[in-house]
């Protein structure tokens, strides 16, 4: 990595858990001066940020730390504008790229990645990533119920594993489970990955047809992680063959 120039690191820092932090992640946070993000996700990460400038800012101020973070890069400062998980993964990195772009703004940037949601809960349920998965983000605050339904629709009748980040209303995971049932049988597996590698964690596997039983731990913190045709469970696994002969 080059020095003595302002520049960003846009950073993933995994589900929670310091043994899940990618050591590029590390290093970048180490190396900045300032480390700007939303408060949960800096306490995660406090133990790297001795000595460090913090910018805290809440939900909602997004486009406000994309801004400081160029400023405080164009003045010769190393940022790192950190993401839960992976920042690609609806996390902040589009906004920076983009708000670059839109601004014609010139700054160096790296982009960290980091364990994401989706593979960090699939491995507390097992394997149930193995085939073809698609990830859909159930937040209606960007995207319309409409959209979020058609690309529902599409990866279940394309049989894809599905992942929903996300889940903060329960009636879009309602009208999301109900569209996916139209395709699959009400045994389909779900797993429900409340917390993963972070303090409260709660994993649950159950059905298409029960899920709704354990809507008390489907909430902002939440994945979820609905089998394809193929999926099947095993003792407290959930597995999707990749097809193999056995
Ligand atoms: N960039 C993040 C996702 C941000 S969107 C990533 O790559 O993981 C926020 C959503 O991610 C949450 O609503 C939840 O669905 C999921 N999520 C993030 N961390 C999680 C964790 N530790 N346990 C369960 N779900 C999590």
């Amino acid at each position: 990595m080059a020095r003595g120039r302002g520049r960003v690191y846009v950073v993933g820092i995994g589900p929670g858990d310091p043994s899940l932090r990618t050591q590029a992640s590390v290093d970048a946070i180490r190396e900045s001066s300032t480390v700007i993000g939303y408060t949960f996700y800096l306490d995660l990460v406090r133990d790297l940020l001795g000595g460090k400038s913090v910018v805290e800012y809440g939900m909602g101020e997004e486009v406000k730390r994309v801004q400081r973070a160029i400023e405080l890069a164009q003045s010769g400062e190393v940022v790192s504008l950190i993401s839960g998980g992976d920042p690609q993964v609806f996390g902040i990195a589009a906004l920076f790229y983009e708000y670059m772009a839109r601004n014609g703004i010139d700054v160096e940037v790296y982009t960290v990645p980091g364990v994401t949601a989706a593979l960090a809960a699939a491995s507390k349920l097992g394997s149930p990533l193995s085939s073809d998965f698609a990830v859909i983000n159930l937040s209606d605050l960007l995207v319309s119920r409409d959209e979020i339904a058609l690309k529902v629709d599409s990866a279940a009748r394309g049989d894809f594993v599905i992942v929903f980040y996300n889940p903060a209303k329960l009636d879009v995971v309602r009208m999301a489970m109900g569209i996916v049932a139209r395709y699959r049988s009400e045994h389909t597996p779900v797993g429900i990955a409340r917390n993963v590698y972070r303090r409260g964690e709660k994993i649950i596997i159950t059905t298409l047809g029960m899920w709704q039983n354990y809507s008390g731990y489907i909430d902002m913190r939440t994945t979820i992680i609905v089998g394809s045709s193929k999926t099947f469970t095993y003792r407290s696994y959930m597995v999707t063959p990749r097809g193999y002969r056995l």
